[in-house]
């Protein structure tokens, strides 16, 4: 069966060069090899002008398919029925006092459906998949991009083909399983697990989701940028504050805001604090240095970000630039803190990489980055208990206890000092 083509979409146009490529299934730009990664366009005057656009908007279901006008999808083709999306923003007065700042907001994407971001970009992966004629998808992953494919897949009713590698946190590992993907566990690093994936998909005809090379995904990143503008409208925080790892969450989150402002539907951008761990911050280094990356180690407990050659870097500091934003490194020391303020302060409980952006954000208000008077969001892109490892070493014991009373008491005057 051939479907309509998405709509809007004119070109897919490559990142470094500029060259232009009519929409399709093809990844980076022949020109510039596997950097070339490519930019999907659209008409933007024709959205501008479609009658009513904004209370067609507002009068869609709060999903992210709300804003299918600016996504890469055939109208042909059934939306998955999994919630993506449209996360809620909480208004963290007290988190904001222990910050330093004005106000502050929280907006929690492991309210997804399989409890990351990412389901926001595998939603597109799959629908993608599907208008190509696939009935197989796959990618590699340190966790979150494939639970969310597999959770993305199985409701779908596509076959997924999973490559982790040997290090990926059990409860994301069991993700996978429990929603029926094969799961190829590499005995390597994660940038072999890629490689692996990247071959396989070209030798047995799979569909490739790596959200690094495959430009359709970011679309979907793009997708909080547009519901942070629409939540937030005249009141658009000063900073949005993210994790990042590959760069396709900064880089899409940045497209999306823009998108808005373009559209009329902001009157500014705020600008974008990049986060990344101290361990892992080749883009960070990049974006300091105005030179070409240069591949890094690991070394952080946020799994996440953890991405020592990232392949969407330029999307992610390019982003970042045009906001006037920053960029920014925290210690693990500086991220378990956050994940246990998040959750006392916040009420919200990210994984590691999920609160990362919290921890850059009170080091940015610390180094005079962002002001006491201005204000930000956080996007928390992962629920904590994606990692209960980490999770159990940033919150401390609890107490045993015979249960009497007595023992309560006793245990509150003398160990407790109540
Ligand atoms: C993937 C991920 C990120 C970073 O996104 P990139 O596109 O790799 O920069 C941040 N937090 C969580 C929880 C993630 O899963």
């Amino acid at each position: 069966m051939k479907f309509s083509q998405p709509p809007f979409v004119t070109d897919l146009k490559c990142l470094i060069c500029g060259s232009s490529y009519p929409h399709g299934n093809i990844f980076t730009c022949p020109h510039c090899g596997i950097d070339g990664i490519l930019d999907v366009q659209y008409d933007y005057d024709q959205i501008r002008n479609l009658p009513a656009l904004r209370d067609k908007i507002r009068n869609r279901s709060l999903d992210h398919w709300r804003y299918r006008e600016l996504l890469p999808i055939s109208p042909d083709i059934p939306l998955p029925h999994l919630h993506i999306g449209w996360t809620p923003v909480y208004d963290v007065p007290r988190l904001a006092r222990y910050f330093g700042l004005r106000k502050l907001f929280l907006k929690d994407d492991g309210r997804n459906p399989t409890n990351s971001f990412k389901d926001r970009a595998s939603a597109i992966g799959v629908m993608k998949a599907m208008e190509f004629g696939f009935n197989t998808i796959a990618c590699a992953s340190t966790g979150n991009a494939a639970s969310s494919l597999a959770g993305l897949s199985a409701a779908v009713g596509l076959k997924s083909y999973i490559f982790v590698p040997e290090r990926a946190p059990e409860p994301k590992f069991t993700q996978l399983l429990i929603f029926g993907a094969t799961v190829f566990r590499v005995k390597g690093t994660y940038e072999q697990a890629f490689d692996l994936s990247k071959q396989s998909c070209d030798q047995f005809g799979w569909y490739n989701r790596n959200s690094g090379t495959n430009p359709f995904l970011v679309e979907g990143k793009k997708t909080a940028g547009l519901e942070i503008a629409e939540q937030f409208g005249k009141n658009i925080p000063d900073w949005v504050v993210v994790s990042v790892g590959d760069g396709c969450t900064i880089g899409g989150i940045g497209k999306g805001l823009r998108e808005m402002k373009q559209l009329g539907l902001i009157d500014r951008v705020p600008r974008l604090l990049g986060v990344q761990a101290e361990g892992t911050k080749p883009i960070l280094d990049a974006f300091a240095s105005g030179k070409d990356l240069i591949p890094t180690g690991t070394n952080t407990i946020a799994d996440s970000i953890a991405v020592g050659t990232p392949r969407n870097w330029r999307r992610a500091i390019r982003q970042v630039r045009l906001s006037h934003g920053e960029m920014i490194a925290v210690s693990d020391e500086e991220i378990l803190e956050a994940m246990r303020v998040t959750a006392r302060l916040g009420g919200v409980f990210g994984e590691p990489a999920g609160v990362a952006g919290a921890a850059g954000l009170k080091k940015a208000v610390e180094q005079k980055i962002v002001k006491s008077n201005e204000t930000a969001v956080i996007v928390i892109t992962g629920n904590g208990l994606k990692d209960i490892q980490s999770a159990k070493q940033a919150a401390g014991k609890e107490h045993l206890v015979e249960p009497t009373l007595d023992a309560v008491a006793d245990l509150l005057e003398k160990q407790l000092k109540l």
